[in-house]
């Protein structure tokens, strides 16, 4: 559900004639040297490919039309191995509409002083090209990303790592499609949102479908069909048949596996890569969808729950940016206040995302108290422990806006025996006071996509090249 594995990054190597053609011959080996051993340390998880050095406007503009023109490249990064007078990029950069890298970095770690001369200073200059070069980007306004230091550091590695991942979700987010299945919820306030101004600054596409449309796709699901997924399920999770006989049981869950077949043939159908559902529009369904949707969720499948095509949207993005890990769907329920302890139960009706699961979760039956439907299975489980983001997309009519959280996820310390519903559980940064505080006044909503695998970096990397306003809450 997530295919990245045929993108690329370019890497371009800022240099001029001046020195001659015996030094650009160096420039070129070193540019060789570097972009081999970047790929062979295993830290990128993407491929650099080394281009023509960048010695002239032509050649600049060149390849930076290759990029914006070719699918598989994703970005740029660029290396001033010696000084390139920044004029000759000015053509090329503007051109550019992929993120950009500065790798503000230099062949040779130390400087030799014992065979140091002025060929070796004229050869080396990283520091004199990266001031040139950097000021073009600042006036150009070009929101590119600069990565500081020695080129074989693990930590330099992980800088470049940690964007390249920013950038493959940047070029995805203009190929989401959400498709929704009903309307938002009825009276709520903060799921609603301009779906023409997100297509316009995010890429994003959203349809509206009758939930009668996916209720001809789950008719036409054959039993064989059902079986199959049935016994996936029984390889992959425990099963709680608590108050109900063993064929009840089954009959629901079966339900689900059917719906997990028809929602993830529609959405191929259409090109879809998030969906959302609605509890109040459920004509013609036996069940709210439940473990179907943790099931498409954990495959990679944005969602969220209540119409909310804004955060599907955000977690269809995140899922690619964090290669589906520890990525999604979360609302914010209960609090819990005893001194020294403060932090929030993160759930939902159903819809909690496994890739979140510390434990193997199992398949549980259970009414739901709203939408009006046969109980529904679902998979329960607790939430693993970790570092990490919770991030909110919301409209404020004029303008969208996002909201960072830094958080702390634990393992819930006692068992909750009578909640059916997934659970995890996490403590808000700088503290509760001050975190839930600055959520609230901000207008952050109770939908969200947490991440215990990507950083604050990476979302404000993300909103600028957006042009998104964003708060930092940490
Ligand atoms: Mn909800």
């Amino acid at each position: 559900m997530i295919t990245t594995e045929k993108k690329e990054f370019w890497f371009v190597v800022g240099s001029q004639h001046l020195y001659g053609e015996e030094a650009l011959a160096e420039v070129k080996a070193h540019a060789q040297t570097m972009t081999d051993a970047l790929n062979e340390s295993g830290a990128l998880p993407y491929p650099l490919v080394l281009q023509d050095l960048a010695v002239s406007a032509g050649k600049i503009t060149s390849i930076m039309k290759e990029v914006n023109y070719r699918d598989e490249v994703v970005g740029v990064i660029t290396w001033m191995h010696t000084f390139s007078p920044a004029k000759m990029w000015i053509r090329g950069t503007k051109l550019l509409q992929k993120p950009l890298l500065h790798l503000a970095t230099q062949f040779n770690e130390s400087i030799p002083w014992s065979t140091f001369d002025m060929d070796f200073m004229n050869l080396n200059q990283s520091a004199h090209g990266d001031r040139e070069y950097g000021f073009i980007n600042a006036r150009l306004k070009k929101q590119n990303k600069v990565v500081v230091g020695y080129w074989e550091r693990p930590e330099v590695q992980q800088q470049i790592a940690d964007w390249m991942d920013v950038a493959v979700a940047y070029n995805e987010s203009f190929d989401i499609k959400v498709a929704r299945f009903g309307d938002n919820m009825r009276n709520v306030a903060v799921t609603e949102g301009d779906k023409v101004e997100a297509q316009i600054q995010f890429g994003w596409t959203v349809d509206y479908f009758g939930i009668g449309d996916l209720v001809q796709y789950v008719d036409a699901v054959t039993d064989e069909e059902i079986n199959d997924l049935f016994a996936e399920y029984a390889d992959l999770y425990e099963f709680e048949y608590s108050n109900y006989s063993q064929e009840d049981w089954e009959k629901s869950v079966k339900v689900q596996a059917s719906y997990e077949i028809a929602i993830n043939r529609f959405l191929n159908d259409g090109g879809y890569t998030a969906f959302t559902s609605n509890f109040e529009d459920l004509y013609g369904m036996k069940q709210l969808p439940g473990l179907a949707v943790q099931r498409l969720m954990a495959q990679g499948y944005g969602f969220a729950g209540e119409g909310d095509w804004k955060t599907a949207a955000l977690n269809r993005l995140l899922k690619v940016m964090s290669h589906n890990k520890s990525t999604g769907f979360m609302e914010d329920y209960t609090y819990e206040l005893a001194t020294g302890q403060e932090s929030i139960l993160q759930s939902h009706m159903l819809e909690v995302d496994p890739s979140l699961a510390s434990n193997k979760p199992k398949i549980v039956v259970s009414p739901l108290g709203i939408g009006n439907r046969e109980d529904a299975a679902r998979l329960v489980f607790d939430g693993k422990a970790g570092d990490g983001v919770v991030v909110s997309m919301v409209d404020f009519g004029t303008y969208y806006k996002l909201l960072i959280n830094e958080v702390s996820a634990f393992e819930p310390p006692v068992p909750a025996p009578n909640l059916p519903v997934a659970r995890v559980l996490w403590k808000v940064k700088p503290n509760f006071q001050d975190g839930v505080k600055a959520w609230v006044e901000n207008g952050g909503g109770h939908h969200t996509v947490v991440s215990l695998n990507l950083t604050t970096d990476q979302i404000i990397t993300y909103a600028k090249l957006v042009d998104l306003e964003y708060v930092v809450i940490n």
